[in-house]
C-alpha cells in the first residue's frame, strides 16, 4: 500500500514524523526545566452538589505557564510527561501539593469531613513498582484528614493487568485513597471495569454531557450512566456542566455532583479557598 502512494507520500510521512519527534524533545527539554524553575500550578475546580450547590469536593489540575509561549494545555503536554517518564517526577510534586492544600484548608477549619480532593493520577504513574510506597511516604510527610485523598484514574491504568491494578487500589485504599473512574464511557471496556475495579465514583465524560439539551441520544446515555452508577451504589459526578438547563436534567435523573464552568473553572488556590468559606 505504501509503495502504490509512491516515494513522496513516503518522505511526506517521514518529515511529519521527523517533526513531531523535535516537537515532542523540544517540549520535554522544556519540561524538565518547568520542573527546575518551578513553572507548574496546580488549580483547583470545585466539585458541586446538584441539588443543594454546595461544594463538596474539588479536583486537582496541572497547570503550566509556558515563559515565552504562555498557558499550555495538559492535554498537550501530559502525554509528553507521559511518553518521557517525567511524569513519575511531576507527579510526585503535584500529590504533594494537593496534600499540602488539603492540610493548610483542614488547619483553617474549611475542609470538612467527607470531602474529597481529587488527584488526575496517569497510567505511567500508577504502574509504577513503588507507587504504592510512594504515596505511603508522602502521606506521612504531609499528613491530611481522614478518607480526603481520592484518585481519578482512567482505562488506561488497568489496561495491562487487572490483577495487579486490583492489588495496587486495594493497598492504597488501605492507606485511606478512594477511586474514581475518569472519563466514563470513553473507553472500550469502561462497564466491565466497573464489575471489577473498587471504584466508589464515576465520572461521566464531557463529550456525553456537552449536548444533553439538544440530543435525545445522549440524554438517554446520560440517564443510563447515572441511572448504572446509582444501582452500583456508586457515586455520580458529571463533567464540563455549562449551563442550568443541563444541570436541570442531571438533577432529573439523579446525578449527585457536577463540575463546570456553570460554578467555576479551575482556579489557583487562593480562589478556590473563597469557595470553602462560601
Ligand atoms: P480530566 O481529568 O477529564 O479533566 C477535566 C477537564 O475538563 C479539565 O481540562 C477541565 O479544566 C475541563 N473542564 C472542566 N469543566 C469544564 C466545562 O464546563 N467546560 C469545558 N469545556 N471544560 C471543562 P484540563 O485541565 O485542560 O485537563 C485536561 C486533561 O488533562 C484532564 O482531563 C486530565 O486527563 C489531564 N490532566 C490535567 N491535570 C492533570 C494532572 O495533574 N495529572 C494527570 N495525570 N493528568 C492531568
Ligand atoms: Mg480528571
Ligand atoms: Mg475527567
Ligand atoms: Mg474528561
Amino acid at each position: 500500500q505504501v509503495k502504490e502512494r509512491g516515494r513522496d507520500a513516503i518522505e511526506f510521512f517521514n518529515t511529519d514524523m521527523a517533526d513531531k519527534v523535535s516537537q515532542q524533545l523540544l517540549m520535554e527539554g522544556d519540561l524538565r526545566r518547568a520542573l527546575q524553575e518551578d513553572q507548574f500550578e496546580l488549580y483547583y475546580q470545585p466539585k458541586i452538589d446538584c441539588k443543594t450547590g454546595a461544594v463538596v469536593g474539588a479536583e486537582a489540575l496541572l497547570r503550566w505557564l509556558h515563559p515565552e509561549k504562555g498557558r499550555i494545555s495538559p492535554a498537550d503536554f501530559i502525554p509528553v510527561l507521559e511518553s518521557s517518564g517525567l511524569i513519575v517526577e511531576v507527579g510526585e510534586w503535584l500529590l504533594k501539593e494537593a496534600c499540602k492544600a488539603l492540610g493548610r484548608w483542614y488547619k483553617k477549619g474549611l475542609w470538612p469531613a467527607n470531602m474529597k480532593l481529587s488527584v488526575n493520577i496517569s497510567p505511567r504513574q500508577f504502574r509504577r513498582k513503588t507507587f504504592v510506597e510512594d504515596v505511603s511516604r508522602i502521606l506521612h510527610e504531609h499528613p491530611i484528614p481522614d478518607a480526603s485523598l481520592d484518585m481519578e484514574i482512567t482505562e488506561g491504568v488497568v489496561i495491562q493487568n487487572m490483577e495487579e491494578t486490583i492489588n495496587t487500589m486495594v493497598r492504597l485504599e488501605s492507606l485511606g485513597v478512594s477511586f474514581s473512574l475518569d472519563d466514563f464511557g470513553t473507553g472500550y471496556s469502561s462497564i466491565s471495569y466497573l464489575k471489577s475495579l473498587p471504584v466508589s465514583t464515576l465520572k461521566i465524560d464531557r463529550s456525553f454531557v456537552r449536548d444533553i439539551v439538544e440530543d435525545q441520544n445522549d440524554r438517554v446515555l446520560v440517564e443510563t450512566i447515572v441511572t448504572m452508577g446509582c444501582l452500583l451504589g456508586m457515586d455520580v459526578v458529571a463533567e464540563g456542566v455549562e449551563e442550568e438547563a443541563q444541570l436541570r436534567l442531571l438533577v432529573q435523573y439523579g446525578c449527585h455532583s457536577y463540575q463546570g464552568f456553570l460554578t467555576s473553572p479551575a482556579v489557583p488556590i487562593e480562589e478556590f479557598e473563597a469557595f470553602l468559606i462560601k
